[in-house]
């Protein structure tokens, strides 16, 4: 959809959480219905790979087909409603500043890295092991198979004409952010992108910074 530019009033000093996330780590979190989240992409041009579970069963997450199917575009901006694999909104998208994030790119991963770019590339950082560390520390006993295709934010993989995808140089800037509303109660999983081999995170990976305003 076209890029839907909404600034939010609500103010970072009166966030319940305000933490900032290392380049490459990954990061798990519960919040619940009403609950605001916002992500900020500190330095610029940093994808910020995001899954999201129903907190309250597991087995029902963030799914990249009823999402654009539910509003019939496939870039993610203000208005966006995050859907979940049992049709049901997990967050919605209710400030922008970047305007376009992708949910088409997926995750890297060794065998990614190892297939796109070299052999060698194998053993690099990657976005599905921090999905898989962060998931580890806190207990949840999940896999590889809990992963479904996930969320860019940040980042930039427009769609030719023809159908191809294409990784482009990012849209985002210092300080700009997303942020979105819980519907219900939600696991949120990031993995701060730690990819060198393409210009996703402009060969650059930096810090973002993760606020929660809990409602009322
Ligand atoms: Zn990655």
């Amino acid at each position: 959809m076209t890029a839907r530019l909404v600034e939010s009033r609500r103010d970072p000093a009166m966030a319940d959480l305000d933490v900032t996330l290392p380049a490459g780590d990954g990061w798990t979190h519960e919040i619940g219905p009403g609950d605001v989240f916002r992500i900020v992409d500190l330095e610029g041009n940093q994808a910020v790979d995001t899954l999201f579970f129903s907190s309250r069963d597991l087995d029902e997450r963030y799914s990249a087909t009823e999402t654009i199917r539910g509003q019939g575009n496939l870039y993610l901006t203000t208005g966006t409603r995050l859907m979940s694999s049992e049709g049901r909104p997990l967050l919605t998208i209710v400030a922008d500043t970047c305007g376009r994030h992708d949910t088409l790119g997926g995750a890297c991963s060794a065998e990614s890295n190892q297939v796109r770019y070299a052999l060698e590339k194998k053993y690099m950082h990657n976005c599905r092991d921090s999905f898989l560390l962060a998931l580890a520390r806190g207990g949840r006993g999940m896999t590889k198979r809990d992963l479904p295709s996930n969320i860019n934010f940040f980042m930039n993989v427009p769609v030719t004409p023809a159908g191809a995808l294409t990784f482009e140089d990012g849209v985002s800037g210092p300080g700009r952010y997303v942020e979105m509303r819980a519907e219900t109660h939600v696991l949120v999983l990031i993995s701060n992108c730690p990819q060198l081999n393409n210009p996703c995170n402009g060969y650059n990976p930096t810090p973002v910074r993760l606020l929660v305003w809990r409602a009322g």
